[in-house]
C-alpha cells in the first residue's frame, strides 16, 4: 500500500491528543520516535523513555521546535527496572503532569536469531526484561494514574512472530507472544469499568534499525517508513478509539476505524 493510500485510512484532527499526556517507551529511534513525534504533532505532551539519552534529547529538541506542547525526558535501560524505578517514574509523571492518557510499550531488542538449544540463557533474560517484564512492571506502576483518566490507553508492541512461532527468533518470538497474553488479559480485566482500553499493535516490516539487524540482506527502501504506520498510532492512542479494547491490529493490513 502507498503512504497516501495509508494516510487515507484515518485522518486524525490536529488537536486529536490536546492536552493529553503519553508516556512512549523505546522514544529515541525508529518507530518509536515516529509516534513521539505524531503524539505530540497532536497535542499531547510526551514522556520520552529510553535508554540513549542523545537520541532522546534530539527528539525532545524537535518536539519542542516544532510543536507547543511540554515533552520530558526520562532515561531507562529496561533490562534493569526495578520495582522502586517504576514507582518512582509513576511519581516523577504524577509530579511532573498530574495525569496519563497513554502508554505505547514500543521498546524492545530482537537477541541473537539462533536455535533454541544453544540460546544462551542471560541473553534469554535480558529480551524477556526489556520486551516483557519491563512492559508489565511499568503498566502496573502507572495504572492508578491512568485511572484517573476520562478515558485512557495502552499499547502494546506485538510482532508476526508473537501469533505464530517462527524458528530462530527464540526469547523475541516468546516476549511478543507474552505481550499479547498481557494484552488480552489486562483488556478483559479493564473492560467492565471501560475507562482504560488495551491493544496490541504489530507494525509488521518497517524500516528501522532492528529490521535491518533481522534482514541484513533486505533492501530498506522496499520497506514503509514509520510515519506511514502513525494513523493506527494516533487512532489507538486517541478518543476515536473508545471503547476499543483487546484486539490485535496489524499497521499492514488495517483498514481504518471500523
Ligand atoms: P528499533 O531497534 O529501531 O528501536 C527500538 C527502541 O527501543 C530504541 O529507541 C531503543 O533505544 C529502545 N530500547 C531498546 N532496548 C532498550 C532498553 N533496554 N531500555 C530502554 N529502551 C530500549 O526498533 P523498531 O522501531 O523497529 O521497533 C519498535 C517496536 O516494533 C518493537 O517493539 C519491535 O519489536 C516492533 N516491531 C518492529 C518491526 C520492524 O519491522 N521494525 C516488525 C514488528 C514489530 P536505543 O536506540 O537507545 O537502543
Amino acid at each position: 500500500m502507498s503512504a497516501s493510500a495509508r494516510r487515507r485510512r484515518y485522518a486524525p484532527p490536529s488537536n486529536l491528543l490536546a492536552g493529553r499526556v503519553v508516556l512512549v517507551t523505546g522514544a529515541g529511534a525508529g518507530i518509536g520516535r515516529a509516534a513521539a513525534l505524531a503524539y505530540a504533532r497532536h497535542g499531547a505532551n510526551v514522556a520520552l523513555l529510553g535508554r540513549t539519552r542523545g537520541k532522546l534529547e534530539a527528539v525532545f529538541d524537535a518536539i519542542e521546535q516544532g510543536t507547543e506542547t511540554r515533552p520530558v525526558i526520562v532515561p531507562a535501560d529496561l533490562d534493569k527496572l526495578t520495582e522502586p524505578a517504576a514507582e518512582q517514574l509513576a511519581a516523577a509523571l504524577t509530579e511532573e503532569y498530574g495525569r496519563l492518557d497513554g502508554i505505547l510499550h514500543n521498546a524492545s531488542i530482537l537477541g541473537p536469531r539462533v536455535p533454541m538449544a544453544h540460546y544462551p540463557l542471560a541473553q534469554w533474560t535480558e529480551v524477556m526484561n526489556v520486551n516483557a517484564i519491563a512492559p508489565f512492571a511499568l503498566t502496573r506502576a502507572l495504572l492508578p494514574l491512568m485511572e484517573a483518566a476520562a478515558d485512557a490507553s495502552i499499547i502494546f508492541t506485538s510482532s508476526g512472530v508473537g501469533r505464530v512461532g517462527r524458528a530462530y527468533w527464540g526469547a523475541y518470538a516468546a516476549s511478543k507472544f507474552a505481550i499479547e497474553g498481557m494484552s488480552q488479559t489486562l483488556a478483559d480485566e479493564l473492560e467492565s469499568a471501560g475507562r482504560i482500553r488495551v491493544n496490541a499493535l504489530n507494525p509488521g516490516a518497517t524500516r528501522t534499525a532492528m529490521r535491518a539487524a533481522a534482514y541484513p540482506a533486505e533492501d530498506p527502501a522496499t520497506l514503509p517508513e514509520p510515519a506511514e504506520h502513525m494513523d493506527l498510532y494516533l487512532y489507538l492512542m486517541g478518543p476515536d478509539a473508545c471503547g476499543v479494547t483487546g484486539q490485535s491490529f496489524d499497521a499492514a493490513t488495517w483498514s481504518g476505524p471500523q
